[in-house]
């Protein structure tokens, strides 16, 4: 049974572990403990079914809500891929199948690409933060880094699609990148900072 008041806790509506360590890292500071759905004893499969980053970030914040009724954090996040008309966009996680390794997603994605010359493999990771606060009220943000799709996989760090985002401003994958140095330009680290300042203004 989940406690109704959690007052000094911050739930982030996430089991992805790559996502709550950068969260984690990122608001550490922040005064409250940050909680995975896990740690906070959830065990649920919210359905994304909007059609918006904004949108499903707020679904997920809202479900966690009702159930705890604390201040509840979530993302949608994604990567759109110029070349490939915008996809993964929000199907990201789900693109060519929710348990394909990565190591194969990422190699399918460089083969559909290969004709792509210079700017045209431009890709960008998006991040939307919703916040849900324990009144009830509704905040979103949405951030972007831009980036291209690389020649070929590199690195062992973050998750997901790191190893083929190329940073062009490293020369490096984000895969490539300390965790701070990904955390100071990716779209989450940006996207956490605003809907951190955002709540700050209004005082919360
Ligand atoms: P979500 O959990 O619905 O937000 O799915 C986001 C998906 O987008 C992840 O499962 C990854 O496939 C991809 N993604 C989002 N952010 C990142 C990132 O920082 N690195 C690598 N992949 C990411």
């Amino acid at each position: 049974m989940v406690e109704k008041k959690l007052t000094d806790k911050l739930i982030f509506a996430s089991n992805n572990e790559g996502k709550i360590r950068e969260v984690k890292e990122i608001m550490q500071d922040y005064g409250k403990e940050i909680l995975s759905l896990r740690e906070a004893g959830i065990d649920i499969d919210i359905e994304e079914n909007g059609t918006t980053f904004e949108e499903n970030a707020l679904i997920k914040c809202r479900v966690i809500h009702e159930i705890t009724g604390a201040m509840v954090l979530a993302d949608d996040s994604g990567l759109e891929i110029d070349y490939l008309n915008k996809e993964p966009g929000v199907y990201s996680a789900r693109y060519l199948g929710h348990d394909t390794p990565y190591d194969k997603k990422n190699q399918i994605i460089l083969d559909r690409v290969k004709a792509a010359q210079g700017q045209e493999r431009s890709t960008r990771y998006v991040c939307a933060i919703a916040a849900v606060l324990p009144d009830g009220s509704e905040y979103t943000v949405l951030e972007t880094v831009e980036g291209l799709i690389a020649e070929k996989p590199a690195g062992e760090g973050g998750f997901g699609y790191d190893p083929i985002f190329l940073v062009p401003e490293y020369g490096k994958t984000m895969a490539e990148l300390t965790p701070e140095e990904k955390n100071a330009i990716s779209h989450r680290g940006k996207a956490l900072r605003a809907i951190r300042s955002l709540l700050e203004q209004v005082g919360k």
